[in-house]
């Protein structure tokens, strides 16, 4: 099989790369095996891409330590910077052809993906200004000496992504490793390898030496699994389930006790208080849950509604829901696309028989839409108990339970009552209410009269089993480097 295929998307023809990438080439696995990754639109087939298993992850941290100990190591922080800022030049350039790749691969709104692009740049860009303003400290302890520290890279990192932004969380984790001086060995999801070899090709255009960069297409069990329990990798950043999470730090502890950082599911409580401007509030708790067709770890999947305005609100976001754009991709009108697979497909549709089983209400949705590709109705369920599975657990997909509060205090209590602590919202226009409640909810983000905006210049992270450490802003930074404390005696003489 080639290394290379021409792709017809419905907007435009490109070339996708399909090789493994290591030491800045495209090449065939070990194994020589590849496998399809399918159109969620369609249930076809698009191309077959080459895939790496355990050698190759071998192959590629041999690429990536040589690098690190070679021509990276001479490369100067601010020309990492710069190296940085031309790959989100190149991204910005090629924004047709990425936002394509997202939709045809992944299923999400060519205009959402757009915005996928835009933030993936925005990110590169902000940890390219970064890389030059990576500092120590000098600690005046006593006359005798001098003591100063270096942040100095990690090393080689590991770093595995989900399906949900293919692009966007390929940024993300290697704008800060990049910044700091690591190298690093990428494994994207199997769900949706492409638009990370097509980077792959930018990285090499931008001009960042050979192994700084390699991106693995393949398998959790296999590729990923490796790189968990690899002796020579020196760190490894996760996103993805909390299931596989746990293995990952167990793999990590097993191994060299590699750094570990997580970023895991969620069940997040959006809560909507009396004195909201309601309008405002069911536009964002939209968003909150159905943006990415709810594949967002943060999404609002729990909203909690007092009981003043409960009625009102079920009304008005029903309706709400009922307007969003569902169906094919390259719609530039689309807001919601298919799920990403069939597997996933099967998990959201048993958790609405589960939930139609234990008698909660469906106020919209709860039903396949079209009859073909991976698509579900937006999904409403009220009259919902906090014992049902589909309150508890995360689903991943366009549904969203509503829950009665009585009191603010009541809010908090059922906001809090899960394992996971990634994000929560609350909805008032008045400011102590605002930040008690926001001081009083366990989670790593909280957003006030808003949902699901991210920006790279915030830290990301969760709570409680939504993970560990933080992505994003100078925080990330945190991740990369080895603090090494240098301490100099000094001669009287
Ligand atoms: P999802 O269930 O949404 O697909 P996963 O957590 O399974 O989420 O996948 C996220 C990423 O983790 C993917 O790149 C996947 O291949 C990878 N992965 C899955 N299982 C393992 C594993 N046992 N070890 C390492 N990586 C894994």
């Amino acid at each position: 099989m080639s290394l290379c295929q021409t792709v017809q998307t419905p907007a435009l023809t490109y070339e996708q790369p399909l090789g493994l990438f290591i030491n800045n080439e495209f090449v065939k696995g070990v194994e020589g095996k590849t496998f399809e990754t399918i159109n969620p639109h369609n249930e076809k087939p698009i191309v077959a891409v080459h895939e790496g298993a355990e050698e190759d992850v071998n192959i590629a941290v041999k690429a990536a330590r040589s690098a690190l100990n070679g021509e990276w190591k001479q490369v100067t922080p601010s020309e990492r910077g710069r190296l940085l800022t031309r790959l989100a030049d190149f991204l910005e350039r090629d924004i047709e052809t990425l936002a394509a790749i997202e939709a045809l691969d992944n299923g999400k709104g060519v205009t959402m993906a757009k915005g996928d692009v835009t933030a993936s740049a925005g990110c590169l860009r902000y940890y390219g200004g970064w890389a030059d303003k990576i500092y120590g400290q000098t600690i005046d302890t006593d006359t005798n000496s001098l003591t100063y520290t270096r942040h100095e890279p990690v090393g080689v990192c590991g770093q595995i992504i989900p399906w949900n932004f293919p692009l966007l969380m390929f940024a993300w984790k290697i704008g800060p490793a990049l910044a700091t001086g690591n190298t690093i060995v990428m494994k994207t999801a199997e769900q949706t390898p492409l638009s990370g070899l097509y980077v792959a090709k930018l990285i090499k255009e931008a001009g960042f030496p050979p192994g700084v960069v390699n991106v693995i297409s393949g398998f959790g069990r296999t590729a990923g699994a490796a790189i968990a329990a690899h002796m020579d990798i020196d760190k490894v950043a996760f996103t993805g389930s909390t299931l596989v999470g746990r293995q990952i730090m167990k793999s990590a502890a097993d191994s060299n006790l590699k750094k570990v950082t997580l970023e895991l599911g969620g069940k997040s409580p959006n809560i909507v208080l009396p004195d909201a401007n309601l309008e405002e509030a069911i536009e964002w708790v939209n968003l909150g849950i159905f943006f990415n067709h709810g594949q967002c770890c943060c999404a609002g999947s729990r909203i909690l509604v007092h009981e003043a305005v409960y009625e009102k609100f079920l009304e008005l976001f029903k309706k709400r829901a009922e307007q969003n754009k569902v169906g094919d991709p390259f719609n530039t009108e689309t807001f919601q696309g298919p799920q990403v697979s069939q597997i996933q497909y099967d998990r959201i549709m048993s958790y609405i028989k589960d939930g139609k089983g234990a008698g909660a209400k469906v106020v919209t949705g709860g039903d396949r839409h079209g009859s073909e590709g991976y698509y579900i109705q937006p999904t409403i369920f009220a009259d919902v108990t906090e014992d049902m599975t589909i309150v508890k657990e995360e689903i991943f997909g366009p549904v969203c339970t509503v829950q009665k509060v009585r009191s603010e205090e009541e809010a908090i209590q059922v906001a809090n009552d899960t394992n996971y602590g990634l994000a929560a919202a609350v909805h008032t226009t008045n400011i102590n209410t605002a930040i008690r409640v926001s001081n009083a909810i366990k989670a790593g983000t909280v957003w006030v009269n808003n949902y699901n905006t991210l920006h790279y210049q915030m830290p990301f992270g969760g709570f409680k089993e939504s993970g560990i450490g933080r992505e994003l802003g100078s925080y990330a930074l945190e991740n990369y480097t080895e603090v090494k404390t240098v301490r100099v005696h000094l001669s009287q003489s």
